[in-house]
């Protein structure tokens, strides 16, 4: 049995080395999950979605500026004036005006108003009378009170498959400066919509208009947010209804709140010329999944290399103690088990023996006139005959048989499973391969013989004593002569 088995290998090392390279790993992992983390955020906060948000505007102000100069360019038109003071006569000359305004700026509808009258011109003819009665003719007479030249009415146009359309209503004086009627055109957000959509789409993000009041105003032709179509008011949407009352009065402002369980990053920007909030909304939702993803497989890729590592280090560590634990425990002379070798491998030898109550029978060996040997020929000789000694008795026993050298030319071997009269036996062996053997040293052959003291194993022996009563067999069979063996006990 391999003598390094039986010493035990410890294990703070691994363990110092597993808490120190996984919380060092974690803590990069996370410190460079964080900073993606963050690095996304502050990019979607401070550049994505403003930028949407300018897009966004400058494309409503693209579609706003034209129906707007037309609209004051008709309101400002001597013609309309003075077809006005001059009685409102003849009503195709209005109409066909209309209809120019019409054709030459691609609008769905002109048209104007006279509030001497309240009759309400269209390119086709007089559409009607305006009433203060009637809620769709409202607009008219909220205008004529309010103070600014004019206003912008987004709605649903019915004459034209319900299209998005911005209608600009200008008010008309006379040159005393006195209301005369409103004016103006309107025209498709159709271009914005698809901006919208667009956005929406391709960048995972909700655009939308809402008005102070928090009713969504404008949105792409899908609605705005999730399940937040136009019409529905943002003071039902949790996270957002809370924000109504502190959205930016000028410029945009960036907002973070939860929804479904996600964060929403919210840009606001307000838009004067609608009197409107301009919303674009993304969540963290399916951004974050890379990072996460990256933050998974990092963990990952850590947890194996520390792994190896500890592995690794284990093994290492495991052969040196092997190692260590071996040279420890080894003759470097004989390359036989020393002393400690055999306390250990006796101490489990004898444990067997009792545990399987099985015979046991240990020879203590010594080689005869060594000092001589040793004085005649000199050391280097004695270690040569010790080497070749040991190596022959090795050779000549079983591989269970425990052999060591137990200080300087003495020897003690324990027979396994071996009673008296076979250790008898080998006894002989071993004696009769001492007196046989011849090693050649400086051209000259050395001779030798060894003295052996035999004993068995009884059950109340602990190893000295068992050893005590080899050593007193040696003594006999020394003083009797040498080159013989002895038995102490039966
Ligand atoms: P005896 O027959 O009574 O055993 O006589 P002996 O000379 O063998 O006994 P003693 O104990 O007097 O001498 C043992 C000698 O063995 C003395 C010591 O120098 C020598 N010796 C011990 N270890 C070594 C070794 O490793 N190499 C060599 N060359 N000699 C050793
Ligand atoms: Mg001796
Ligand atoms: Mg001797």
């Amino acid at each position: 049995m391999p003598i390094a088995q039986s010493v035990r290998l410890s294990r703070p090392l691994p363990l110092i080395l597993l808490l120190l390279l996984g919380a060092g790993f974690l803590v990069t992992t996370l410190l460079s999950y964080q900073a993606s983390r963050t690095a996304l955020r502050d990019s979607i906060v401070h550049t994505e979605l403003p930028l949407t948000s300018d897009t966004v505007y400058s494309e409503i102000q693209k579609d706003l500026i034209r129906p707007i100069l037309i609209s004051s360019m008709m309101a400002r038109d001597t013609f309309v004036r003075d077809w006005v003071l001059a009685g409102e006569r003849d009503v195709s000359q209005m109409t066909r005006y209309l209809a120019e305004i019409m054709e030459q700026y691609g609008a769905y509808t002109a048209f104007f108003v006279s509030d001497r009258s309240h009759v309400y011109y269209q390119a086709k003819g007089v559409l009607k009378r305006v009433s203060p009665q009637e809620p769709r003719d409202r607009w008219y007479f909220n205008l004529r009170q309010m103070n600014e030249p004019y206003e912008i009415n987004a709605d649903l146009d019915m004459a034209n498959d319900d299209r998005m359309t911005f209608f600009i209503n200008y008010k008309v004086f006379d040159y005393a400066g006195s209301f005369i009627g409103a004016t103006g055109v309107g025209l498709s957000v159709e271009a914005a919509v698809a901006l919208i959509d667009r956005y929406q789409q391709r960048y995972d993000r909700a655009v939308f208009f809402a008005n102070r009041a928090g009713e969504i105003t404008l949105s792409g032709r899908d609605g705005g947010l999730p399940g937040i179509g136009s019409g529905r008011s943002l003071r039902d949407v949790p996270g957002i209804g809370e924000l109504i009352g502190r959205l930016p009065t000028h410029d945009s402002q960036s907002f973070e709140y939860e929804r479904d369980g996600y964060t929403h990053f919210l840009n606001v920007r307000y838009i004067p010329e609608l009197d409107w909030y301009l919303f674009v909304d993304k969540h963290e939702g399916r951004m974050f999944d890379d990072i996460r993803r990256a933050l998974r497989v990092n963990l990952l890729v850590c947890a194996l290399v520390v792994l190896l590592v500890i592995v690794l280090v284990g093994l290492v560590l495991r052969r040196h103690q092997r190692h260590i634990a071996a040279m420890a425990t080894t003759d470097v002379l004989t390359s036989l088990p020393n002393r400690r070798g055999f306390q250990l491998l006796a101490g489990q030898a004898l444990q067997e023996a009792r545990r399987e109550q099985s015979p046991l029978t240990a020879v203590l060996l010594d080689l005869d006139h060594f000092k001589q040997l040793n004085d005649s020929r000199g050391h280097l000789a004695g270690d040569e005959v010790l080497r070749r000694f040991s190596a022959d008795l090795r050779d000549a026993l079983r591989q269970s048989d425990i052999v060591c050298r137990w200080g300087g030319e003495e020897f003690i071997v324990l027979f396994k499973d071996t009673d008296l009269p076979v250790a008898r036996q080998l006894a002989e062996k071993i004696r009769q391969l001492a007196e046989h053997a011849r090693y050649p040293f400086d051209g000259q052959d050395i001779s030798l013989s060894v003295s052996l003291g035999l004993t068995r194993l009884r059950p109340d022996d602990s190893l000295d004593s068992l050893i005590a009563r080899a050593d007193r067999a040696l003594y006999r069979a020394k003083q009797s002569g040498r080159n013989r063996f002895c038995v102490e006990g039966d």
